[in-house]
C-alpha cells in the first residue's frame, strides 16, 4: 500500500480523536484533603480528608491521614470544596439517546453505537458515575466501559425492553406483521432495542434470554407511551399472568421487574402481578400511590419537559404535555404516602437535550429541598440499584454514599448545592473533580 501524505494526516486525526477522552491511568492511592463531605445521607456536612485505595474509599477522617508518601499516592488539595457521591440516573437509554429515531431506524448501526460511545463519556463528565439503562442494546457498551476501553458510567443494564405486540416497545410500522403472524423481525428487534413477546411462554423465553445476556433487572412496557405511535396513554399492556411470568423468571435469578406505566389501571395490574418498581407513574390517582406506599413499591419518577420532540405528531405532543403536567400531583401524593422514590431522566431520540441531564436534577427542586434532591440522586437511587441483588454488576462496595468501604465514585463541587441546587446545572464549571472507581477523570481545582 502506498502511504500518502493524506493517509498520514487521516491517521493523525483519527488518533487525536481517539485520544481526546482517554480513560486515565489508575493510581494506587489518592488522598483528597480538606473537603466538606456530604455523605449522600446526612444533611450535616463533615470537614475532613478522604483516602482512596485502588477503587474503594479506605478512610475518612477529620484529622490528617498519613500516607506512605510513595509516588503511587496522588495528593489533592480539595480547598474546602463540597465532596459528594457521584450522581446516579435511574432511567436512561444510553444507546437510544445518542441518535434520533430516524438515525436509529434508517442509519448505519455502527454510527449509532459510536455516537452512543461518545455520549457515554459525556455522561460521566456530567458527573454521572452510575446509571440504570432501561431499554436498548446496551450490553456491549457496558462491557467496553467496564474494560476501560472508553470512559463512561457504571451501567445496570435491562437490555432490550420487552413489549407486547402493539405495546410501547413495539417500534414496527403499521404494515409490518409480527413474527407470530408470519412477519419477520423488525430492525429494532434485530438490534436488541426490544423484544416483542406475547403470552406466558414467550415472556418466559424473553426474560430468561435477557438475563442470560447480563440484565441486572427486567424492563417491561405495561401501558401506553408518549413516544410510541400506536398505543394511547390510557391502554394497559400485558395480562397479569404474562407480567407474573416475568416476575417469577426474574425472581429465580434474584432480581426484579420494573414496568413502564403511567396510569392507575396499568400500575394496579403490575402490582398485583408482583412488580416491584414503576417507571413514570405521572397519571396515577391518589389511591394507587397510597397502595405503592403500603406495599413498598418503588416509584422511579422524572421531571419531564412539556415540550415534545421535533419529530412528534400533534397527538404525541399532547401526550407529552399530559404526562409532564401529571408529575406535580403524583410527586405530592408520593411524599404524602412515603413512597420509595428514585429519579431518572428518560431522554432518548433527542440528542440535543442530552447535555441537559443535570438541568433535570435542578427541576426536582420544585418538590424537594436541595438536601432531599441530593439524597434522591445519590443514596436513594443507589437503594433501587441494590434491588438487583446478585445480578448487580458491581457488588464490591456500596454506591451513592461516601463512607469507608464504598466505591470511590465522587464529585467535588465548587460551591454548596445544599444552599443552591442550581449548582448542579453548570457541571462543566462547577464540578471541579470527577472520580469513578478510584480513577480521577477530571481535576480542574483552582
Ligand atoms: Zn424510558
Amino acid at each position: 500500500m502506498k502511504i500518502t501524505f493524506g493517509f498520514l494526516l487521516a491517521l493523525i486525526s483519527i488518533s487525536s480523536i481517539v485520544q481526546s477522552q482517554p480513560v486515565p491511568r489508575p493510581v494506587k492511592q489518592v488522598l483528597i484533603n480538606n473537603v466538606q463531605i456530604f455523605n449522600g445521607k446526612d444533611e450535616k456536612l463533615m470537614t475532613g480528608n478522604v483516602l482512596i485505595v485502588n477503587n474503594l474509599i479506605s478512610k475518612i477522617s477529620p484529622a490528617p491521614i498519613p500516607t506512605n508518601k510513595s509516588a503511587e499516592t496522588k495528593i489533592i488539595d480539595g480547598k474546602g470544596k463540597f465532596l459528594m457521591p457521584g450522581l446516579i440516573d435511574n432511567h436512561m437509554h444510553m444507546i437510544l439517546a445518542a441518535s434520533t429515531l430516524s438515525q436509529m431506524q434508517q442509519g448505519e448501526v455502527g454510527a449509532a453505537f459510536i455516537r452512543a460511545g461518545v455520549e457515554a463519556g459525556n455522561t460521566l463528565y456530567r458527573g454521572f458515575t452510575s446509571v440504570r439503562d432501561l431499554g436498548g442494546p446496551i450490553f456491549g457498551m457496558k462491557q467496553t466501559i467496564d474494560a476501560g476501553v472508553i470512559p463512561g458510567p457504571r451501567i445496570w443494564p435491562s437490555g432490550p425492553m420487552i413489549s407486547q405486540t402493539s405495546g410501547h416497545g413495539d417500534f414496527r410500522g403499521i404494515n409490518q406483521r409480527p413474527v407470530s403472524l408470519g412477519g419477520s423481525l423488525d430492525h429494532s428487534e434485530n438490534i436488541d432495542a426490544c423484544i416483542i413477546a406475547d403470552g406466558k411462554d414467550a415472556m418466559l423465553v424473553a426474560v430468561r434470554e435477557t438475563l442470560k445476556r447480563g440484565a441486572s433487572q427486567i424492563k417491561l412496557t405495561a401501558g401506553g407511551g408518549v413516544s410510541s405511535s400506536f398505543d394511547p396513554l390510557d391502554v394497559s399492556q400485558y395480562t397479569e399472568e404474562e407480567i407474573h411470568a416475568a416476575v417469577e423468571a426474574a425472581a429465580d435469578w434474584g432480581t426484579y421487574v420494573t414496568v413502564h406505566a403511567f396510569t392507575s389501571r396499568a400500575v394496579n395490574k403490575a402490582i398485583a402481578a408482583g412488580v416491584q418498581c414503576i417507571e413514570h407513574g405521572q397519571l396515577l390517582d391518589e389511591a394507587t400511590v397510597k397502595l405503592m406506599g403500603e406495599k413498598g413499591i418503588w416509584l422511579s419518577i422524572q421531571a419531564l419537559d412539556t415540550a415534545g420532540r421535533a419529530d412528534f405528531s400533534a397527538d404525541q405532543k399532547q401526550k407529552k404535555k399530559d404526562v409532564a403536567n401529571g408529575a406535580d400531583a403524583v410527586i405530592k401524593f408520593a411524599k404524602k404516602y412515603k413512597v420509595k422514590m428514585a429519579w431518572g431522566t428518560d431522554v432518548f431520540f433527542n440528542p440535543p437535550i442530552n447535555k441537559d441531564q443535570n438541568t433535570y436534577i435542578a427541576k426536582m427542586g420544585n418538590w424537594f429541598t436541595p438536601y432531599e434532591v441530593l439524597k434522591l440522586i445519590t443514596s436513594d437511587n443507589a437503594q433501587l440499584l441494590a434491588l438487583s441483588g446478585n445480578r448487580s454488576p458491581y457488588r464490591e462496595g456500596k454506591l451513592g454514599v461516601i463512607e469507608e468501604g464504598a466505591y470511590a465514585d465522587m464529585i467535588l463541587v465548587d460551591g454548596n448545592p445544599l444552599n443552591d441546587i442550581n449548582l448542579m446545572v453548570d457541571y462543566d464549571k462547577n464540578f471541579v473533580l470527577i472520580m469513578k472507581d478510584g480513577i480521577v477523570y477530571k481535576n480542574t481545582i483552582k
